[in-house]
């Protein structure tokens, strides 16, 4: 059998080649006893002889049988003789045989030594066949390795060349950022710090009063202001009997009544980042009672429910939004270099309710706050409620809680969410390095306003921290605090005002009249604010209403204040759209006065 290829074959050549090895074992063995009984026989042999021989002797002496003896002893000889030849033959046979089987054995495993020879031969062959090719192999593989050597250099050569040059692209962007940031600023001055914006409400179904005749109710849902372009709202009404109106009034943005939430908060953004560069921002939506104030600010409201009800992202209004924005804003910045404080008040009948507030059992109810003036000259609500949020979606849980407060409050029963102010505020601090610190700010005017601003150190802060009625785990205390760290403090507050009607004044008594002489005279404060302001008076009467005092440090200063008016286009809502475009074109006359005075800030060369 030709021995298979493989561990099988030589397993079975190896039992073979035992076998042999076992089988000639057994002929030497048999040698070796045929040769000690040949040498036992030989010893015999010679042991007797000499006594043959005496005894041959002893009888040849012997005179009767001397000649017997002499012929049995000539016999016995040759006997034995031929005995000792026969032996000699026998043994020589016996030697051949055994000799014979040896040479078969020997030949039988020459043959099989042979074949394990060709085999071993076929065997190293073959390794040496597989051997090179292995060797082919590992070669290639050798080049591979090398190939992949050289294109990993390549790709670390090209990942360090895109390294640098993302870091001069960084580079750039943070120069731009900065460029950015003074042009977006330059450019917000330049449009005034006072911005009125005019939206437009579509006509509605209530817009049709009840109880009037037909031709009254059709000319009373009758359109009167129209939104002329993107800057002038048009009002034309022509009435039996009353003098015609044809006018048209200038704001900085007029919205149409098929002009979405994105539209208007896509206008109200670049404040937000105004904010985030250390302004403070107040947007409020100023208009009658009906006119979308609520709806601009908020987004749509259920009957008597003033909480966020809306599931559709699409009509959320400008606090959800500006929310929203400023949690992503903020997001760029290193995690835990900001925190957000929130805390919602209303102004009902001049009086501050904290929404925020919680009883010992943890109940909110609104409690009443008084605002102060600091020593720095800033307005205050000493104790009000500030809850620190981390993203947008805590801040509407919390606004949404306030909300229902301001609707199911047994103090703060009114039979209109639109009797009251309804302000959200933002406190915004951001820890900054002192080193960065100048040169994030363009012109000197507004980096020496910050660093006096953030002139706390954060050990400061810390036991500000200590006193504050509510601070959460997320509260940066801690933070190391160094002294290159300094906090920039900005406040966004989003105001939902009372309606702005004056209706029914004469025949109001009671409860109502009170509201609407409250109402009256905190608008009318604001209102006298805005004029001082654009008077550049020294004195600003702030203190006049509790609504102006509040908002103090996002209306005066460099702050940045976005009126948004809102206007009922039907006929029946004329006298009240009138005063509320009176009251916009007003507050826009303010930032023109201040246009003309202030120097703008120009980005420095090379930035
Ligand atoms: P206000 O807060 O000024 O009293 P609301 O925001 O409550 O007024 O608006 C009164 C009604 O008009 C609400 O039902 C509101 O959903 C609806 N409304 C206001 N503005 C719009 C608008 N732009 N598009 C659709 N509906 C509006
Ligand atoms: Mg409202």
């Amino acid at each position: 059998m030709r021995p298979r290829r493989g561990l099988d074959s030589s397993s079975v050549w190896a039992q073979r080649v035992r076998q042999l090895e076992q089988r000639l074992r057994t002929k030497e063995e048999r040698i070796v006893v045929l040769e000690t009984e040949n040498a036992v026989l030989h010893l015999k042999l010679a042991e007797t002889f000499p006594y043959i021989l005496e005894t041959v002797m002893n009888f040849s002496t012997s005179p009767v049988f001397f000649s017997l003896y002499q012929g049995l002893a000539g016999r016995c000889t040759s006997e034995v003789l031929q005995l000792y030849a026969a032996h000699g033959q026998q043994m020589k046979f016996q030697r051949s045989s055994a000799v014979t089987q040896l040479h078969v054995a020997i030949k039988r495993l020459k043959q099989d030594l042979k074949s394990l020879h060709s085999f071993a031969l076929e065997l190293s062959k073959d390794f040496q066949r597989q051997s090179k090719t292995c060797l082919y192999q590992v070669l290639a593989a050798v080049q591979g390795i090398q190939l992949q050597n050289e294109a990993m250099q390549m790709f670390q050569i090209k990942a360090f060349d895109l390294e640098q040059s993302l870091q001069e692209v960084t580079e750039r962007y943070e120069k731009e950022k900065q460029k950015r940031k003074a042009l977006h600023n330059s450019l917000i001055e330049l449009r005034g710090n006072i911005r009125v914006h005019c939206r437009i409400r579509p006509l509605l179904p209530f817009d049709d009063a009840a109880g009037h005749s037909q031709d009254r109710q059709r000319s009373f849902s009758e359109k009167v202001a129209y939104a002329a372009d993107d800057e002038t709202i048009l009002v034309k009404c022509s009435r039996p009997g009353h003098a015609s109106v044809n006018k048209t009034f200038q704001f900085e943005r007029v919205y149409n009544d098929l002009e979405s939430q994105d539209a208007i908060f896509a206008d109200v953004a670049p404040l937000l980042t105004s904010l985030l560069d250390g302004y403070n921002v107040c947007i409020m939506a100023y208009g009658q009672t009906g006119s979308g104030k609520t709806y601009t600010m908020l987004g749509p409201q259920l009957e008597g429910n003033l909480a966020f009800t809306t599931e559709e992202e699409s009509e959320l209004g400008i606090i959800p939004r500006a929310t929203q924005e400023v949690f992503r804003l903020l997001s760029e910045k290193p995690p835990g270099s900001y925190w957000v404080e929130v805390s919602v008040v209303e102004v009902y009948n001049n009086e501050i309710f904290d929404l925020l507030a919680k009883d010992s059992c943890g109940k909110v109810f609104g409690i009443k706050r008084d605002v102060v003036t600091t020593r720095e000259g800033k307005s205050d609500v000493p104790l009000l409620t500030h809850e620190t949020v981390e993203n947008a979606s805590e801040f509407l849980h919390l606004v949404n809680k306030g909300l229902h407060l301001r609707v199911t409050h047994p103090t703060l029963v009114h039979a209109h969410s639109s009797r009251s102010h309804l302000v959200v505020t933002l406190n915004i601090t951001t820890v900054v390095f002192g080193d960065n610190f100048g040169i994030l700010w363009e012109d000197e005017q507004t980096s020496q306003r910050i660093n006096k601003e953030a002139s706390f150190t954060f050990t400061q802060k810390m036991r500000d921290n200590i006193s504050t009625s509510s601070s959460r785990a997320s509260s940066p205390v801690q933070l190391e605090a160094t002294e290159k760290m300094k906090q920039v403090k900005t406040r966004l507050q989003l105001v939902d005002l009372a309606g702005s009607e004056c209706v029914g004044m004469s025949g109001v008594t009671g409860a109502a009249l009170r509201e609407t002489s409250f109402i009256n005279r905190s608008l009318s404060a604001l209102a006298d604010v805005l004029g001082a302001i654009a008077e550049q008076r020294a004195h600003i009467p702030y203190r006049n209403s509790k609504l102006t005092h509040l908002l103090q440090d996002s209306v005066g200063g460099d702050a940045k204040l976005l009126v948004m008016l809102c206007i009922s286009p039907g006929q029946k809502y004329l006298t009240e759209s009138m005063q509320s475009l009176g009251f916009g074109t007003r507050a826009r006359q303010v930032q023109r006065g201040q246009v003309k005075k202030k120097n703008f800030p120009v980005p420095s060369k090379g930035k």
